[in-house]
């Protein structure tokens, strides 16, 4: 059977694919994740990987001593969580944020499948990580809810027929707020998520809507689509996780309950379909299916992604590294929800647009945003 390497498996989606693997008896060739050592040690000695790595070095050394009766080797430090991405079959990339790009370009150096969850690398990179995927002829298959569901709907269908995606939203803790309202909002607001448990920092971003401004960018990279070609519809219930429009008029969908561990699952065993404990949706039960249409004026988060699509070049990654620092800065309490956008539009006004070639354009634009978020 196919080994994962499951990258940031002490997250929302790492602890959930390592549910999946161990329903299913998927070998774990690796593990990693930033500081969080307890619960890592722990999946270690469950299931009992060759390699484990924790990027933060101080966490990594401790985490040494801890499994030194065991004979699974600890790796310290960013470059420990590359190697580990290149020791299974596939590669999960369930660490937040943009420190999985360079992890998950390693896995497809090396040949490995990707099971992406980690979208920021998409969106900072996807001019980048697609053409290097086509050539070494590995699959980036899907684990973000909506792209996997236009993954489904695209099974077996002439990718020219596709007229355009419905890539739905459930529009967030703050739907229908103002953008005045909403402004002063504090990190436990914006924890409430209505229908999904996640990670704090995308709970963040579905609040702000960034999630499906980086949603749209994932599925143009992903699809090979023209920004005109994806609209975003509100679905309040995620109960219809996107939708593919063809040609002829048709439109298929795939839904099913909230539940993350579905497009895990299928990421990991397409084209296969087996079980899954996910609760199963019950038509009876529901009364009624709403929908609506994104405020680009209360969600400026969410135009700032969409533009960044449009223009090209280094905008969305200076929107991601933007972003990155003001919802950590959010998080720790130090600004209101308001903000956010705020912070990332002043790092598009001073950042220079220039194109994207090499990593290093990537990780300069980065750092310049992000500096430009901290002075601000
Ligand atoms: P969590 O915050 O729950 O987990 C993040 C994981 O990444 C943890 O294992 C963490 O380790 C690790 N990590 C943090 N910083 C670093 C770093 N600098 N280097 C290496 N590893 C690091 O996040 P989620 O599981 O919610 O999200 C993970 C990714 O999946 C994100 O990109 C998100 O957008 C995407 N995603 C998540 C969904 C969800 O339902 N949660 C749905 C769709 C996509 P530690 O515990 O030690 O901090
Ligand atoms: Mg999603």
């Amino acid at each position: 059977m196919k080994t994962i390497s499951v990258l940031g498996s002490t997250g929302s989606i790492g602890t959930q694919t390592l549910d999946v693997a161990a329903r299913l008896g998927i070998p774990i060739a690796a593990l990693s994740a930033h500081s969080s050592i307890e619960l890592l040690e722990e999946q270690a000695r469950q299931f009992h990987p060759g390699f484990v790595a924790v990027s933060d070095c101080e966490a990594g050394r401790t985490l040494r001593l801890r499994l030194s009766d065991t004979d699974i080797r600890v790796g310290i430090g960013a470059e420990a969580v590359e190697e580990a991405a290149c020791l299974g079959d596939t590669a999960v990339t369930a660490m937040v944020g943009i420190a999985g790009l360079k992890p998950t370009l390693a896995a497809i150096s090396a040949g490995r499948d990707i099971a992406l969850a980690n979208k920021e690398t998409l969106v900072c990179a996807g001019e980048l990580v697609m053409p290097a995927a086509r050539e070494r002829g590995v699959s980036i298959l899907p684990v973000d809810s909506e792209h996997c569901a236009i993954f489904q709907c695209l099974n077996g269908e002439d990718r020219k027929t596709v007229e355009k995606i419905i890539l739905t939203a459930s529009g967030g803790p703050f739907y229908g707020m103002s953008r005045e309202k909403s402004y002063s909002l504090t990190r436990a607001d914006a924890l409430r998520h209505p229908n999904w448990a996640m990670g704090a920092k995308i709970t963040v971003d579905s609040a702000s809507l960034m999630n499906k401004g980086f949603e749209f960018l994932e599925a143009m990279h992903l699809y090979d689509l023209s920004p005109d070609q994806i609209e975003i519809v509100i679905q309040r219930e995620s109960v219809i996780h996107s939708a593919v429009e063809f040609s002829d008029g048709s439109v298929m969908a795939q839904m099913g309950s909230p539940d993350m561990r579905l497009p895990i699952q299928y990421a990991l065993t397409y084209p296969a379909r087996l079980p899954c404990p996910a609760p199963r949706l019950d038509f009876r039960a529901l009364t009624a299916l709403h929908f609506g249409r994104p405020d680009p004026v209360a969600f400026p988060c969410l135009q700032y992604a969409i533009d960044a699509a449009r223009a090209g070049g280094n905008r969305a990654a200076v929107v991601n590294g933007a972003n990155e620092v003001a919802v950590a800065r959010f998080l720790r309490d130090e600004i209101p929800f308001g903000r956010i956008p705020e912070l990332v539009a002043h790092a598009l006004e001073v950042v220079p647009a220039s194109p994207i070639c090499t990593l290093s354009d990537v990780l300069a634009a980065d750092r310049a945003a992000r500096e430009a978020v901290w002075q601000f």
